[in-house]
């Protein structure tokens, strides 16, 4: 986009409207809607949010798996400023009912397929929002008029999601316009080749729409007038097949990443449309990234790391530095994406010298407003304007930021700090493990004794004596697991992060 940059779904859409009426925006399945449909029919969703009783500031919460009539929804509620809430599908009722309680959202959208879940979880609720099925909206919009409207400014919120509730509770992080924008727009001047967009690109959603990592994608594409194919969930077929029609870039977990490319079909897939693969949210073991890049290999691979907090992503790995020959790059989450600023600060907040570990905080346009209904958590987790992260980091001499772990998942073994995720991708180079999530358990010579929980790989069997002598050739003995649980599955969340605090759980039952 050239001149004045846009900072708002209402200008953007009016803007895609009138420079390419005929652009598919969202499609799903084949059916497609064109950047001129779309603005149409989101001033008929606004008319039908108006009747309803809705206006700037209120909120409305959906509840199905990723749908075109999600996306178009979500940005015509953004253009008058009513503040979506996109609710998890895989969770359970109890929680369903926390989050919709929480954020006091007078509508629930729900997809087909939701009607007993959705009443199931208003159900447990004192004053529970009106349920709204697909059918109900479809008529409703139908009968709407296609009036104008008064458009929600740049630092209107227009999204709240809930964090992936991995280390807790879910926190409802409220982001503005300015905040999903500010960091998106392709960039003029300086631009990195990947924040260029050409016309016919089409970016794959399929990660859930609940995450950043599935409505961010949406938001993408929005910001760069190009077309985003939506899956209702994400399946290593769905993006196989999605490669295979044309999908030019994509956002995709380390697990799902671990799917697509040990998938039977992909050694006959013909990957020459994909031009960026992002992939992030968790640590990557590094075996598994050299994988995919052999597998992938015509395409750029870019490390996202951020948080639901500053809108996703705020550092990213280029492709240059996904080398496969000793390159010690391919290690980092990257460095600040233009317009953030990161810094590794102390206990204090006072900034440490390069190379030494403390914890990650970012200043961003794209931070958050702050936690709904989380006075403290907000004040604790936003300082001046910069987000501190929880997570644990150093930084090199040239910017590039390495991700330790969470600082709560630290394990003080003998007074040594052991980093999970390390130990994970030492155990993960091991040929009979298919997954593995390490933690901290109780001890009395150590405090904490490091524990390795492995999934083994179809067909391999695990000798946890063999998984401990492997892990001491690599790495120090402090940090070498001294038990291993050889577990049937491993727990994760719906944003398919391993959940270690169930694994850890019943160590620490009566304890701390
Ligand atoms: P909760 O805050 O509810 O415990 P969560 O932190 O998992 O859940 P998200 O906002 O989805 O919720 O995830 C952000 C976190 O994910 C980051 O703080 C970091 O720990 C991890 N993360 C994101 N990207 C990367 C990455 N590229 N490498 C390693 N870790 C990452
Ligand atoms: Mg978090």
């Amino acid at each position: 986009m050239t001149g004045t940059q846009k900072l708002t779904f209402d200008e953007l859409i009016r803007h895609w409207a009138s420079e390419k009426p005929d652009q598919v925006a969202i499609e799903q399945d084949g059916d497609a809607l064109t950047f001129a449909q779309l603005e149409e029919r989101s001033r008929r969703i606004v008319a039908m949010l108006r009747a309803h009783g809705l206006s700037k500031g209120d909120r409305i919460a959906w509840l199905g798996k990723n749908a075109r009539h999600y996306f178009e929804l979500f940005y015509s509620a953004a253009r008058m400023g009513v503040v979506m809430v996109p609710i998890g599908w895989r969770l359970a009722a109890p929680e369903i009912a926390f989050i919709l309680g929480d954020t006091g959202a007078r509508l629930l959208f729900i997809d087909e397929g939701f009607d007993e879940l959705a009443a199931k979880a208003c159900g447990q609720m004192d004053d529970p929002p009106e349920i709204v099925d697909t059918s109900t909206a479809k008529a409703e919009i139908a009968a709407a008029p296609a009036d104008d409207f008064e458009g929600a400014g740049p630092d209107d919120a227009v999204l709240q999601l809930y964090t992936s509730g991995t280390t807790g509770n879910p926190k409802g992080a409220v982001l503005t316009n300015a905040n999903l924008f500010s960091l998106r727009l392709p960039a003029e001047e300086a631009a990195q080749p990947w924040s260029k967009w050409d016309e016919n690109e089409a970016i794959l959603v399929c990660m859930p729409c609940a995450h950043i990592g599935g409505t961010g994608l949406g938001i993408m594409a929005i910001a760069a007038g190009i077309r985003a194919i939506v899956q209702s969930e994400f399946t290593p077929d769905g993006v196989l097949d999605g490669f295979e029609q044309g999908i030019t870039r994509l956002f995709i977990v380390p697990a799902a990443l671990q799917m697509v490319i040990q998938h039977p079909r992909a050694k006959d897939t013909d990957f020459s449309a994909v031009k960026y693969v992002m992939y992030g949210a968790a640590p990557i073991p590094l075996d598994l990234l050299r994988e995919a890049v052999q597998t992938i290999p015509g395409a750029g691979f870019l490390q996202c790391y951020g948080m639901t907090e500053t809108t996703g992503t705020i550092a990213m790995l280029p492709p240059d530095d996904h080398t496969l020959e000793g390159n010690q790059r391919m290690k980092s989450a990257g460095k600040a994406v233009p317009g953030a600023e990161l810094r590794v600060v102390g206990d204090d907040g006072a900034e440490l010298p390069r190379g030494e570990v403390g914890e990650l905080i970012c200043k961003s346009p794209s931070n958050m407003q702050g936690y709904w209904n989380l006075p403290d958590a907000t004040s604790g987790a936003l300082k001046d304007g910069w987000m501190y992260t929880g997570d644990a980091a150093y930084m090199d001499e040239d910017g590039y930021v390495y991700i330790q772990d969470r600082i709560k998942d630290m394990i003080i073994s003998g007074g040594e700090n052991v980093y999970p995720a390390q130990v994970e991708s030492a155990i993960y180079g091991h040929p009979a493990v298919g997954e593995v999530a390490v933690i901290g358990v109780p001890d009395d010579t150590w405090g904490e004794a490091v524990k390795a929980c492995v999934v083994a790989k179809p067909g391999s069997e695990v000798d946890p004596e063999d998984i401990i002598a492997f892990t001491r050739e690599r790495l120090a003995g402090f940090k070498v697991p001294k038990t291993i649980d050889v577990i049937p599955e491993m727990p994760r969340n719906a944003s398919g992060k391993i959940l270690r605090r169930e694994l850890r759980a019943p160590y620490w039952e009566g304890r701390d």
